[in-house]
């Protein structure tokens, strides 16, 4: 017997009497996807531009990704960490070269970013000195540790009290600011973790000389440079990973969003001996981190990336879609933010929430990361030609948003 198909609004009202309301109404009910499009269950088509918050990396159901998970479920989904496989350690190896990370150096796997930021919390708390340091918009994720280095209020403060040791948030990319911390609290300075480019935020990168200066005093205060490539990481911003550009080497960062390119897996990288010598046996550990089936789709997704060139094609790809959008010079747009697939349209009025209404409504999928700017993160092979259907839509999109807020301030 075959199942009616399901319609959007009947399996929206199961959801709201079957799944927690942490996020709200879906705005959505997909179905299926190819490439830089998905489809939703009432065969509506949408050209993704959020791309599953920066974690489609390959967009949906790239074949090679596809093949790999399924030949790999087939064969040995799951092994407990009391054994290895081939595909873990092969990953593990493939990381280390992309990351640059000198001899010595060591993976431990999870299955998320914010559990990748919690191994880097242990890690800071075995150098013997308690204090963490996060900056102003920072995201590191929800878990009670990771939430602690989070900076929105909004998350935080219901869910009080949380790990100790965290210092006030410091402004982020304040060199000052930054000198000001560590010239007082220098000493208590376990780990300083900060993003490189800051997605949550709003698209916001830290200059080169502000990740140089934060390599110079956590060195010269011996607290540890941790940066949280988790968005900004796996070839998004047309490196591999986006501190790379600044030629510094941190002493650990987080991976994840990218990684599996769809498939939840996270890691934690050490940099060199005596880093990677904190954790030691027994003093961390996860049942289905480093599970073969996660690492054969990271596996996928790195072979893919260098085989194809794709650091380069993001870096082209990127400044195509920022020069188009440039180009409309559109009254709303105050300029863009960010590089490759990870950007931002910063607009001059709060129109982002409802632009991004008006989009998906025209078949386009667009994130409102903040109420003035609208969040890019697609695929890293997003086409060319699709970039052209958006930024032709775009100016429609911003001029009916503009008129409605401007509507709304006229009524109120
Ligand atoms: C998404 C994100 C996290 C949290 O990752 P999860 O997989 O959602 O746990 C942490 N840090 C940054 C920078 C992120 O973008």
């Amino acid at each position: 017997m075959t199942q009616p198909a399901p319609t959007a609004p009947a399996v929206l009202a199961r959801y709201e009497q079957s799944l927690l309301g942490v996020f709200g109404r879906p705005k959505l009910v997909l179905d299926h996807g190819a490439g830089d499009f998905v489809w939703d269950v009432d065969g509506n088509r949408y050209l993704d531009l959020v791309g599953g918050l920066a974690v489609n990396c390959l967009g949906h159901a790239h074949p090679e990704v596809a093949a790999a998970v399924a030949q790999q479920a087939a064969r040995l989904i799951h092994v407990s960490n009391f054994f290895t496989t081939p595909q873990q350690v092969e990953l593990a190896e493939r990381l280390l070269a992309v990351s640059g990370a000198p001899t010595g150096s060591a993976v431990f796997f999870a299955n998320s970013g914010t559990e990748a930021n919690e191994a880097a919390v242990k890690l800071a708390r075995r150098t013997g000195r308690p204090g963490l340091l996060a900056t102003t918009g920072a995201f590191h994720g929800r878990s009670t540790g990771a939430l602690a280095l989070t900076h929105k209020p909004a998350y935080r403060e219901p869910f009080a009290p949380l790990l100790p040791g965290v210092l006030p948030h410091v402004p982020y990319n304040d060199p000052d600011a930054l000198r000001a911390v560590f010239a007082e609290h220098g000493d208590e300075i376990g780990a300083f973790v900060v993003e490189p480019v800051q997605g949550e935020a709003g698209v916001l990168p830290a200059d080169p000389e502000y990740l140089g200066l934060a390599r110079e005093l956590t060195t010269r205060h011996g607290a540890l440079l941790v940066l949280d490539e988790i968005q900004s990481g796996i070839g998004r911003t047309g490196v591999w990973f986006a501190h790379q550009r600044a030629g510094i080497t941190p002493d650990a960062i987080t991976v994840a969003k990218g990684l599996g390119g769809g498939f939840p897996i996270g890691a934690l990288i050490t940099y060199g001996t005596d880093v990677t010598a904190l954790l030691g046996a027994g003093q961390h550990g996860t049942t289905f981190g480093g599970n073969p089936l996660a690492c054969a789709a990271g596996l996928a997704v790195l072979e893919v990336i260098e085989r194809d060139g794709v650091l380069e094609r993001v870096e082209q790809v990127g400044a195509k879609l920022t020069d188009a959008i440039v180009g409309l010079a559109h009254p709303q747009i105050a300029g863009m933010r960010g590089r490759g697939m990870l950007q931002g349209i910063s607009l001059n009025a709060p129109i982002s929430p409802r632009a991004c209404v008006l989009g998906q409504d025209a078949g386009f999928i667009l994130n409102p990361v903040r109420e003035d700017t609208i969040r890019l993160a697609p695929s890293l092979l997003l086409e060319t030609e699709h970039i052209d259907e958006f930024v032709a839509a775009l100016s429609g999109i911003l001029d009916t948003a503009a008129e409605e807020n401007a509507a709304a301030a006229a009524g109120s």
